[in-house]
Parts: structure tokens; sequence; C-alpha cells
């Protein structure tokens, strides 16, 4: 049963695990949108692998590219050797690139998480500039690594680790339903714009020459924040009129996820950097770090690693590819996530619990508050982390998996995969609606 194989590996998994806390399913199988847990029980999974299965699971195109390597007799592991598979992915991949940036693109394939990706994106930027500071943002996330760890907001997990790496500033990310500055709406980027400029540009603000700036176009785990478009060009301006480099991390926003292949295209920008992992793989692990070939400083061997680039992972990853140019899956989670967020916006006039729906194509969120404590400087209301595990719990029992995150734990998070369908979003919402009216009682 469920509950059996849950017991079991509680007591030998570290005490770290965190799904299986909140999520207390064993999943026997999985399609599509739906898993089913060990007794029979089907749920909608709008959690997919913290967004990773854009394809949902183990979608015909996936299984027919895995079993395509099999029949062919394609190596399984190669190091980083050279192979018609890795040819392919590269030219699918480099096919989605904006013009411009795609003739001047270089890829490391690293490996095989998101966070390694970070970590040799890092690495690669302290070498081109010689610099060593990172830029990053408050309430962003990264990764799990010493190195992802330190450029991450996220407090908790740091605790007890010392010796993070150094030199990281963290800047303030445009939350403009918390605005760090107390006034929120357009004046959160203004402000957040201007005083980054500042920092760089004040010689006594203690901010060394950065070696780059990093930042999510939408803070995932952070709480699904968009970062206002016109604020994701103004970080572009100020990083580039100073040269430096611009790292973007697609690890959950790319590949469609944000109505968009990629997320930065929103705001017709293009970094010097970008991070790719999760859903690239197709449900394999896989991560890559795409950037501009003036930043390719690296000698041979510089950025080494048994597992980089597994072919497997790359054959799933090409058919994650083509499916979605074939499909015009952007679009799809675009429009999508349009009605998903109209939907929850219509809900939110009737709840006063609900403090704030937002996002960006399929990566949405609902900001969980007690409308009955005092609003704080910023204007909105404390967040109520208890009553959003209650609303995940009260889904999860009626068969719906949603992620809780955020910053203060309380952003209730859709990450559908993005083949869902309208019919399946409707169940999805539907499912929300009574778990809330349900947990508010
Ligand atoms: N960057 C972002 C934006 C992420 O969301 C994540 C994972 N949630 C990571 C990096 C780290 O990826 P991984 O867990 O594969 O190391």
């Amino acid at each position: 049963s469920n509950q059996a194989l849950l017991n079991q590996q509680e007591r030998r998994e570290s005490n770290a695990r965190s799904y299986p806390r909140r999520i207390p399913l064993a999943i026997k199988e999985a399609e599509g949108v739906h898993v089913t847990d060990m007794e029979g029980k089907m749920y909608i999974d709008c959690l997919a692998g913290a967004g990773t299965l854009a394809l949902g699971h183990n979608h015909p195109v996936i299984i027919e590219a895995m079993e395509r390597v099999i029949r062919d007799k394609r190596p399984l592991h190669t190091l980083d050797l050279t192979t018609p598979v890795k040819e392919e992915f590269i030219t699918e991949l480099f096919s989605f690139l904006p013009e411009g940036f795609r003739e001047r693109a270089k890829i490391q394939f690293c490996g095989p998480t998101g966070g390694d990706a970070i970590e040799a994106a890092m690495k690669l930027v302290k070498t081109a500039t010689g610099r060593q500071s990172i830029l990053t943002f408050q309430g962003g996330y990264h990764g799990a690594t010493h190195g992802t760890m330190a450029i991450s907001g996220n407090l908790s997990p740091k605790k007890g680790v010392h010796g993070l790496m150094p030199d990281t500033h963290f800047l303030p990310y445009p939350y403009t339903y918390r605005c760090p500055f107390g006034v929120g709406g357009e004046a959160t980027h203004e402000i957040s714009a201007r005083y980054i400029e500042n920092l760089l540009d004040d010689p006594e603000s203690g901010i060394l020459p950065p070696a780059a700036m990093i930042l999510e176009t939408v803070q995932g785990e952070g709480g699904s924040i968009p970062a206002p478009i016109k604020w994701l060009r103004e970080m572009r301006r100020i990083t580039r009129e100073r040269g430096i480099p611009l790292i973007i991390d697609e690890v959950q926003t790319g590949i469609g996820r944000t109505g968009k292949v990629f997320s930065f295209e929103h705001a017709g920008i293009v970094p010097d950097v970008i991070v790719l992992s999760k859903a690239i793989g197709g449900s394999l692990p896989l991560s890559v770090v795409v950037y501009d070939k003036d930043l390719d400083v690296w000698g041979p061997g510089a950025h080494i690693g048994t597992f980089r680039g597994n072919q497997m992972a790359m054959a799933t990853g090409i058919a994650t590819l083509r499916y979605l140019k074939e499909n015009q899956l952007e679009k799809h989670a675009a429009l999508l996530g349009e009605s998903l967020l109209t939907t929850l916006s219509e809900l939110q006039k009737d709840v006063p619990e609900i403090g704030e729906v937002r996002g960006r194509g399929l990566m949405v969120g609902v900001e969980i508050i007690d409308p009955n404590r005092p609003a704080s400087s910023s204007g909105s209301h404390p967040a109520n982390a208890e009553l959003a595990s209650r609303i995940q719990r009260e889904c999860f029992d009626r068969g719906l998996i949603l992620e809780v995150g955020g910053r203060h734990g309380a952003v209730v998070r859709f990450l559908p995969p993005l083949i869902i369908t309208q019919e399946q979003l409707q169940e999805v919402i539907s499912i929300f609606r009574d778990a809330v009216l349900a947990s508010v009682e």
C-alpha cells in the first residue's frame, strides 16, 4: 500500500527528504497529466517534477525516442565524446535561439542537474571576467550545491552550512505584492532598477565589480513571481552598459513554460548566458549552459564531469524540442496560462484569503494570506503558510497534486505539464476551488 511504502522509505531516507512529507503518495504508474498510486487512486499532477515534465509523464514521443536509442544500438554512455545524437540535440536546441545570438552561441554540457549548470555558469563568468562577485536576487533559487545555495535567497537550507561562496550580493527583486520599498506597483520596479544602478555606480557601495548578474525572469521556488517586462529590460541595459555578463536561469522557466520557448523572449532581450535543465531533458537528467562565444575562455578540460550530456536524455530532449516546435506548445501554454489566471482571479474576488494571483504562462502562483491580521508597510496582509498547506492537502485528498512554496511558504503553485488540455485544466480549477472553499470555512 501507499502507507507501507512511505513508512519504509521514510525509515531509510535522509531527513532532508521534502516532497514526500507534503505529497504522501507512492506513485506506481504515470501517464500524461496523471499519476496513479499503489492503491489505484489517480491524481492530476500539477507539480510535474517541479516543472520538468513539459510533455507530461511518459509521452509517446519520449518513449519512442528511448526505444529508438536501444533499437539503433546507440551508446548509453560516452562521456562527452562525439555522437550523432549529440549533434542532433545541439542543432534542435540552437534552432530556437534568437537570431544573432544563435550564430555566436556555444554550448557546454553540464551535468546532470540544474544546479550543476548554474555552477558551470558561475565558473565561466568568473574566468571570463577575472572577477569574483555575483549579483543575485532576494528570493531567488538556483540549486542546492554549495555555490548555488550561496546565491539563492532561501535561508532555511543554509542553516548550519558555513563557508558558502562569499562576495554574493543580494539585490531587491521586483516583488510588487510585498514591495521591499513599501510602495508597490510600477514604483517597485522603478525603485529596484534605480537602486541597483546606484549600487553599481557608487564606489562606496562596497560592491566589487561583479563577474555577473544572475536572475530568474519568473522566480519559481521563490513563489511564482514574474518580473515586470520593463524591469527585465532595465536589468539588460544596466548590465550591458557596465560590461557585466547577464546570466538568465531558465532551468524552470525555459522550454515553453512561460508561454515563450525562452522566458527572456517576453522582454525581447538576450542574455549572455542561458542556463537550461528540467524540461530540456524530456524527463531525464540533462543540463546545459549556452553562452556568447566571447565568454568562451575555457581551456580544454576546464569543465569536465563523467555524466555530462547523457545520450538517452539528449534523445528524449530532442523529442521534446521537436514536439514543442511541431505543436507550438509554448503558445498553448500561453493561452491556458491566461485562462488559469483569469479563473483564479475570479475566485479571488470571493475569497479574501487569496492575496494575489500571478504568473506567466503555465507558471502560476496563488499567494495565501491572513486578511484578519494587519497589513505590513508593503500594504499586504501577512502570508498564511498554514492555510496554504491545508489547501494543498485538501487538493491532494481530491486528487490534485500542487506544490506550495514561496518565501513565506504560502504560495500555492500551478506547474502542470504543458500538454494539459483545457478540459483537464477546468478540472484542476474546479478541484482547487472546492479545496479552497473547504479550507477557509
Ligand atoms: N534554478 C531554478 C530556477 C530552479 O527552479 C531549480 C530547481 N528547482 C534549480 C536551478 C536547480 O535545479 P536542480 O534541482 O536540478 O539542481
